[in-house]
């Protein structure tokens, strides 16, 4: 299991701007090298399976979109199947030696050789800015299905078992067999009688109707690092959906984390920022207002001759860097009101003031 994933540009070998076409060459001739078929390397397996994941997303204009902008995290709550899914092999290999067995082989999906996990669960989670800045738990509510309580998932009505399908003696498959042209064909087919179930429901459990499941309200605690970057998927293995198989494992929970809104600041990245309206007279004569930081407030100076737009930094009241840990600062950028509506004698002043500044100029 890779330890840290590398940039699919990377792992391509191509740049950021190349062409679809370039990518997929990229991909066809490192594919070529690494398949399984072809090299007996013991991490050729690995090798080719990462290669195939950076294909599969940088192939795909809506999932490299993601990537370019978000990294890994913004592809979080996709699986292998999502991202393997887009990909034509065969319009890669040219459908002849390799194909969809293999590659069910290597990735786990379509021939798989235990009971299907239940589904992944995603949920958004926001987080107020002050548990950003120190880090701490935060409650996850969500849906999920579960076994029915009712009758523990097998769908019959409490007090009653769900009984052998008589046409397929439990395996849930039949061998239908036709003539044509003289010769007898045999397939292998799901059984009609219990729709692959093995067995059959005569009575169904009044609380979920015969499913075995129900959509369940589940809740749970996650731990937020301190200085989380927006848009991060936190993964809380089988936390998910119940499998609809038996024996199956559940699915994961994956939270994405996103900072909650607060009409004090703006997030970006580890720094934090803020628009402070002041008074013209206070952005000729300077003045000292109060700005508020998570943890308190500071005072910050406005000196005389402010100018509108003008951005001011109080460094160090912002969010940890999640890399880092350094924290941020709070810039906090300075907007003069124009008063729209002023009073007589205010006008007064203003005209001798026009005066005043008239006489300057000339
Ligand atoms: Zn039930
Ligand atoms: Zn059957």
């Amino acid at each position: 299991m890779p330890i840290e994933k590398r940039d699919y540009y990377e792992v391509l070998g191509v740049d950021r701007g190349s062409s679809q076409q370039e990518i997929k060459k990229a991909y066809r001739k490192l594919a070529m090298q690494y398949h399984p078929d072809h090299n007996n390397a013991p991490d050729a397996e690995e090798k080719f399976k990462e290669l195939s994941e950076a294909y599969g997303v940088l192939s795909d204009a809506e999932k490299r979109s993601r990537y370019d902008r978000g990294g890994f995290s913004a592809l979080g709550g996709m699986s292998a199947e999502d991202i393997f899914s887009g990909i034509n092999f065969g319009d890669i290999f040219g459908g002849g030696g390799f194909g969809g067995g293999l590659f069910d082989e290597i990735f786990g999906f379509g021939r798989r050789r235990g009971p299907a996990r239940g589904r992944d669960v995603e949920v958004e989670v926001r987080v107020p800015l002050k548990k950003i800045l120190t880090g701490g738990e935060e409650t996850v509510v969500y849906n999920r299905r579960a076994a029915c309580p009712g009758c523990g998932g097998s769908g019959a009505k409490p007090g009653t078992e769900p009984k052998i399908c008589a046409d397929c003696g439990g395996s849930g498959q039949r061998v239908y067999s036709s003539r044509q042209h003289g010769m007898t064909f045999q397939q292998v087919a799901v059984c009609g009688g219990c729709k692959g179930r093995g067995s059959i429901i005569e009575e169904f459990c009044p609380a979920c109707k015969g499913k075995g499941d129900v959509q369940e309200k589940s809740e749970i605690k996650i731990k937020v690092p301190a200085g989380i970057e927006e848009g991060t998927t936190l993964r809380v293995t089988e936390h998910g959906s119940l499998s609809s198989e038996h024996g199956g494992p559940p699915g994961d929970l994956l939270v994405t984390v996103t900072t909650a809104e607060d009409p004090r600041f703006e997030r970006r990245g580890e720094h934090l920022y803020r628009i402070e309206t002041i008074q013209i007279a206070d952005a000729v004569l300077g003045t000292k207002v109060d700005i508020p930081t998570l943890t308190g407030e500071v005072e910050m100076k406005i000196p005389a001759g402010t100018q509108p737009g003008t951005v001011m930094r109080i460094p160090n009241e912002g969010l940890p860097g999640f890399r880092s840990g350094r924290r941020g600062d709070i810039y906090v950028r300075v907007q003069v009101e124009i008063p729209k509506k002023v009073s007589h004698e205010e006008k007064e002043l203003y005209n001798k003031l026009k005066q005043l500044g008239g006489e300057k100029v000339n």
